[in-house]
């Protein structure tokens, strides 16, 4: 099968001609349509996640058909419609896992980082962290849903009820929580880059109230926000346009340094937090969500050869919207 490789970090994906993966028990063989890219990826082929299987076969917002099953395997039907998440594989035994916290499972395995992505024409899954594709959803808009929509999902459960909510960098997965937010009648403060007039207007289209940079104050405290930049300063900068009892929610799994600050700034029961991968669950609530609101992602479409333009466009910050690799011309709507 053709493959985008990652054989060293640092280094850009190589196109490659692998074996075709054969599903293990429990596993589906799935026929790749469409992959999304995530600033996570990017994290992992810039060095900033450090331990990846190498060389690995990036991607984890995978969208395909089922096209053959390992032993046991029984979940899906072959010609079904799937998707893959980040969350590959679970312990089911640890502390966390029996706790309702498989996200925090200390043995968890991760797709596109443990295990083979989907950046290539075929994939192997476990077929219980899968799940299916709402009607209606074309591969391309789907694929975003899987990663930058759903982590994005349990990060604004994390924020709690904030009425007035910031968001801070207006990417991929913001795009998606700005339509969830307004949807549930939160007023949206969208925050981009100092001069990302483009951004600010895109924010508006999806249904934030307010658009501006992040360095300018909004024009009323935020009750909780969600901090998508890798930018730690980007966290005290949310807490001082916080109201009390706000909470400010990193949504990246990896930021740099976060500034110290004064005590004072935190009092009144702010919270700083993150969130972290995302559970079966979460997956399962959002899907169904998603077509109800209903969520539009603008995407950008690139073959998967391309899937090293597509990296660099998230990471000099000219990608509006989420990108998307093109494997196999897959389903419309079924
Ligand atoms: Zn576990
Ligand atoms: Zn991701």
């Amino acid at each position: 099968m053709k493959a985008m490789v990652l054989d060293r970090q640092r280094r850009p994906l190589r196109l490659a001609d692998l074996p075709d993966p054969r599903p293990a028990p429990g596993q589906v063989l799935i026929a790749v349509h469409a992959c999304g890219v995530c600033r996570t990826d990017l994290h992992i082929v810039d060095g900033e996640l450090s331990e990846p299987k190498l060389p690995l076969v990036p991607g984890h917002q995978i969208v395909g058909t089922v096209i053959g099953m390992g032993e046991g395997a029984e979940r899906f039907a072959v010609g079904q419609r799937v998707g893959v998440p980040w969350l590959g594989w679970t312990c089911g035994e640890c502390r966390y896992c029996l706790s309702g916290r498989e996200n925090l499972c200390d043995r968890a395995r991760f797709t596109g980082y443990d295990v083979d992505g989907g950046y290539a024409e075929l994939a192997v899954a476990d077929e219980r962290f899968c799940f299916a594709i709402p009607e209606g959803y074309p591969d391309e808009q789907a694929a975003p849903l899987l990663c930058a929509g759903l982590i994005g999902y349990r990060a604004l459960r994390l924020v709690g009820d904030a009425e007035r909510l910031g968001l801070y960098g207006f990417g991929a997965s913001a795009h998606i929580l700005c339509q969830v937010a307004a949807h549930q009648g939160r007023r949206v403060f969208a925050f981009t880059r100092t001069g990302d007039d483009e951004g600010q207007a895109f924010a508006r289209e999806l249904g934030a109230e307010w658009a501006g940079s992040s360095d300018e104050p909004p024009p009323e405290e935020i009750d909780g926000a969600i901090v998508f930049a890798p930018v730690g300063p980007l966290m005290t900068t949310a807490l001082r346009a916080s109201a009390k009892g706000a909470r400010i929610i990193s949504a990246g799994i990896h930021m740099s340094d976060i500034p110290s600050f004064p005590y004072e700034q935190l009092w009144g029961e702010r919270v700083l937090g993150s969130v972290a991968n995302l559970t079966r669950q979460d997956g399962e609530e959002f899907m169904s969500l998603a077509p109800k609101i209903p969520i539009r992602t603008e995407v950008e479409v690139r073959p998967l050869e391309q899937a090293n333009e597509a990296l660099d466009s998230i990471r000099d910050g000219t990608l509006r919207g989420a990108a998307v690799l093109r494997v196999h011309p897959g389903g419309g709507s079924t």
